[in-house]
């Protein structure tokens, strides 16, 4: 893979804060004759407060700040593009310590403020449309680079800005990286961090039956997204080839379990391809499909990917689309585009950075915003 060069420097960076677990740090602040309750008042300060330095923690003596500083980095990801598009949809290129790429995205639409996040460098699950699947996985990221992005976002609006959605639907197939995932939607929801809540946050799957299962028994109030795609297996799997294993039945029966066991609502996902999936024929037997279920539907017109040979729906197709969904009784909405022009499908801007690695010190400088 093109995207990251052999580099083994990220091993002497100094660690992120966020990656410590309460009992090192705790024996770290000992040695230095700090109280445990610096961890939490330092964790405050880096989600809840907006800090990006030990610097700005000015209820910390002086000593212990620059003690952090020495021994510690604030973030392990670092922003090397920052493009913002005229409707105001923000898109960070993150690098990792391992100078890996990866992408956030910032949607405002009225008064929300929704953070789309990615959970993996690069993608298992081969969709054939789909932008960061091309390579396929690189790796899980860890629950820090997930919770970073969020803090990246947030960092980018006026104080006290806050975040009030979060749409797991980046690079990634959350459920593969699910440990990670919970651990950093935990933190986003404590009330002396992001604070934001369950119901405000929409997991997007592909569809992994058994994971599902899990999340539903959770006991939390996630939204769960399913990329469905197609209405039949035969066709589905040619989108998405892990249908192969998966198949649509058990996905739709994990489905309704999820509405059982939380009472939510689940959308599905059909991303429309014009002339693979995108006909009337299709659209009814997709109906047939979700009649009867708590459901709803939210159609997708394909974001053009660069090199790939599927275009978008026509207007009348996907009129006529929604139309035989709306008669079959099926609630649907179809994705508006935002910041199209700034390479907002996901993987898309991470793809097209490729050929530049960053900066030879391997923690390149933020970089200044360009609106395109
Ligand atoms: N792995 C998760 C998250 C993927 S991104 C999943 O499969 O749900 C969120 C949604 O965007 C998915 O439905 C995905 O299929 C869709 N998507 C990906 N690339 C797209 C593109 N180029 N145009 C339109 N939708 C796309």
């Amino acid at each position: 893979m093109a995207t990251s060069v052999e580099d083994t420097r990220h091993c002497e960076l100094p660690r992120p804060f966020l990656d410590l677990n309460t009992e090192v740090l705790a024996a770290w602040l000992k040695d230095r004759g700090e109280p445990a309750m610096r961890s939490r008042q330092i964790r405050r300060w880096l989600i809840g407060r907006g800090a990006t330095s030990f610097d700005q923690m000015t209820d910390l003596p002086l000593a212990l700040r620059q003690q952090l500083a020495a021994d510690f980095t604030p973030f392990g990801t670092s922003v090397v593009q920052h493009l913002q598009s005229r409707d105001g949809t923000h898109k960070l290129l993150l690098c990792l310590r391992d100078r890996q790429l990866i992408e956030c995205v910032l949607i405002g639409e009225d008064k929300r403020r929704t953070a789309c996040i990615s959970t993996q460098v690069g993608c298992g699950m081969g969709c054939v449309f789909c932008a960061s699947g091309l390579n396929g996985l690189e790796r899980n990221l860890t629950s820090t680079e997930i919770l970073e992005q969020l803090l990246h976002l947030r960092n980018l609006l006026p104080p006290p800005g806050r975040l009030t959605h979060i749409v797991v639907m980046g690079m990634g197939e959350p459920l593969a990286n699910l440990d990670s995932l919970l651990d950093a939607l935990q933190a986003a929801g404590a009330k002396d961090g992001l604070d934001i809540g369950a119901r405000h946050i929409t997991i997007s799957t592909v569809g992994l039956p058994a994971k599902i299962r899990r999340l539903a028994d959770l006991g939390k109030q996630y939204h769960l997204a399913v990329s469905l795609h197609a209405p039949d297996d035969r066709l589905r799997t040619r989108i998405i080839p892990t249908n192969e294993k998966t198949g649509l039945h058990d996905i739709l029966q994990a489905a309704d379990y999820f509405f059982e066991r939380t009472g939510r609502q689940v959308t599905f996902e059909y991303v429309l391809l014009g002339g693979v999936n995108d006909g009337l024929g299709q659209a009814r037997l997709l109906a047939d499909l979700i009649r009867g279920r708590h459901a709803h539907v939210n159609l997708i017109p394909f974001n053009d990917v660069p090199g790939l040979p599927y275009r978008r729906p026509s207007d009348e197709s996907l009129a006529a689309f929604i139309g035989a969904l709306k008669e079959s009784g099926i609630s649907v909405k179809v994705r508006k585009r935002k910041g199209s022009e700034i390479d907002a499908a996901c993987g898309q801007l991470r793809r097209s950075a490729l050929p530049q690695i960053p900066s030879e010190s391997g923690r390149p400088e933020p970089a200044s915003p360009a609106v395109v």
